[in-house]
């Protein structure tokens, strides 16, 4: 049904280009599907072969101002052709400027005070050494389901799937797992899991193998990613800020795929009014260019001493004017777009859940929604089969799409998506979970 395809997909160019990459590039990528992309402006992408796409994924939800923004580009442009690179040796405009614009929205009552850095599992490693430095406490609280990023550091949290720990033990020591509260799947008994979860840590860890004077902080997602789009209860944010506060522990958001409006808020933790002691940002702040922060209450942050923690690029020109703009276009429209559009494609979505019993839940804030699909709702059975099979149809359809946690399509579109790219891609979406539900044949292999 995809009436912009002009090849078989992936067609001709598309082919030959993943061949000669399957020759020269690590395959620890865990890639989605065949898509080769040429060039892309706001919600769209064509492949090398002409085909165009309805992105629905903005490429693991960094292109929060679309692709190509005109604004951010001319930002790059200006920036680039004064200078390329200085390093935080010395001092730059650019960096003050975004480290004042972060200041100004950060969700502290207090000053705040940025880190940067290339990308969100840097800004988590940033967020863990200055908690150990700042409370010179060892250990750590994580959660099932999370992820933080791929380094040794944020990897030692990071539980979303298997495969992205398996055969790298040990990373770092000191991580305590608990489970991420979620009431569609309750692993305790009762009505309030994020309660059951807070007196889990409480009176089970904290009374136990964790003394909570060795805690340095508790990392947490305010809305888990990876881990299926899950919302968190109302009232468990507000109860790990108190566990935090009663134990002179310091709360970190991890606020690397929820931040930057892409729930419709600036931070996702405002929706419940919970502020950290030091928040983790990357993907959307840059529209595309590598950047990440670690943005932190500035009585925290001014605790460590020049040399105690740097890097080469951190605050690079470049990226730092994409993040400017990206910030402009978010306050100014795009937080505003993302709850209004974000709120329209929740609807749709719910209709579609009425249709099929395949359909579990939409869950979700602003343009951060996930659909958990399983084998039916008496069990609740998940299906990554069938979810695989939907992203593939919609893939052949014109929509990209990604899964996340055990069985849930997300929905990430850039923030610039509008109603009528909503609707676009709920006619592809139906189709394709009918398509997927009749068994029609799967695309050919990427590599074939
Ligand atoms: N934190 C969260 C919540 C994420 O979703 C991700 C990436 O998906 C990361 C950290 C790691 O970011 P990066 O891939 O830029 O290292």
């Amino acid at each position: 049904m995809n009436r912009h395809r002009k090849t078989d997909l992936p067609g001709p160019k598309a082919r030959a280009l993943i061949a000669r990459d399957a020759e020269v590039v690590s395959p620890s990528y865990p890639r989605e599907g065949p898509l080769a992309m040429s060039h892309g402006r706001g919600c769209e992408v064509w492949d090398l072969d002409g085909n165009r796409f309805l992105d629905f994924a903005a490429g693991i939800a960094v292109c929060s101002t679309g692709h190509a923004h005109p604004e951010v580009v001319a930002a790059i442009k200006d920036a680039a052709d004064r200078f390329l690179h200085i390093s935080s040796d010395w001092w730059h405009e650019g960096m003050v400027r975004l480290a004042e614009r972060l200041a100004a929205v950060a969700p502290f009552r207090e000053p705040a005070m940025s880190f940067f850095c290339q990308s969100g599992t840097e800004a988590v490693e940033a967020a863990l050494k200055l908690a150990r430095y700042a409370t010179g406490r060892p250990r750590f609280l994580g959660f099932l389901g999370s992820f933080h990023g791929r380094t040794m550091g944020s990897l030692a949290f990071t539980s979303s799937k298997a495969t992205q720990v398996k055969g790298f033990f040990p990373a770092m020591p000191g991580v305590t797992h608990v489970p991420y509260p979620n009431p569609l799947r309750p692993l305790f008994a009762g009505n309030d899991q994020g309660r059951a979860v807070l007196d889990y840590i409480e009176n089970q860890l904290f009374e136990g193998p964790v003394p909570p004077s060795e805690v340095a902080a508790i990392l947490v997602e305010p809305i888990q990613g990876e881990g299926g789009y899950l919302v968190p209860p109302n009232g468990f944010l507000a109860g790990l800020r108190a566990l935090c506060d009663r134990h002179g522990i310091l709360l970190i958001f991890d606020e690397v795929q929820s931040g930057v409006g892409r729930t419709g808020r600036m931070f996702a933790c405002e929706h419940w009014n919970v502020e950290p002691d030091l928040m983790t940002l990357a993907k959307g702040l840059g529209s595309g260019l590598p950047i990440g922060a670690l943005v932190a209450r500035r009585s925290i942050m001014e605790r460590w001493p020049s040399g105690a923690h740097g890097n080469t690029y951190g605050g690079n020109p470049i990226a730092c004017a994409a993040a400017i703009a990206t910030l402009d276009l978010v306050e100014r429209e795009l937080q505003a777009n993302a709850a209004e559009v974000g709120g329209y494609l929740f609807a749709k979505l719910t209709e579609l859940a009425r249709k099929h019993e395949q359909i579990a839940e939409v869950r979700g804030r602003g343009l951060m929604i996930g659909m958990e699909v399983v084998a039916d709702r008496a069990t609740l059975q998940p299906d990554p089969d069938l979810v695989d099979t939907v992203i593939e149809r919609a893939f052949h359809n014109g929509l990209l799409l990604l899964s996340c946690g055990k069985s849930t399509i997300r929905f990430m579109p850039p923030l610039v998506v509008t109603r009528a790219e909503v609707d676009e891609a709920i006619e592809i979406l139906a189709a394709s979970f009918e398509e997927a539900l009749a068994g029609v044949n799967a695309s050919p292999a990427v590599t074939a």
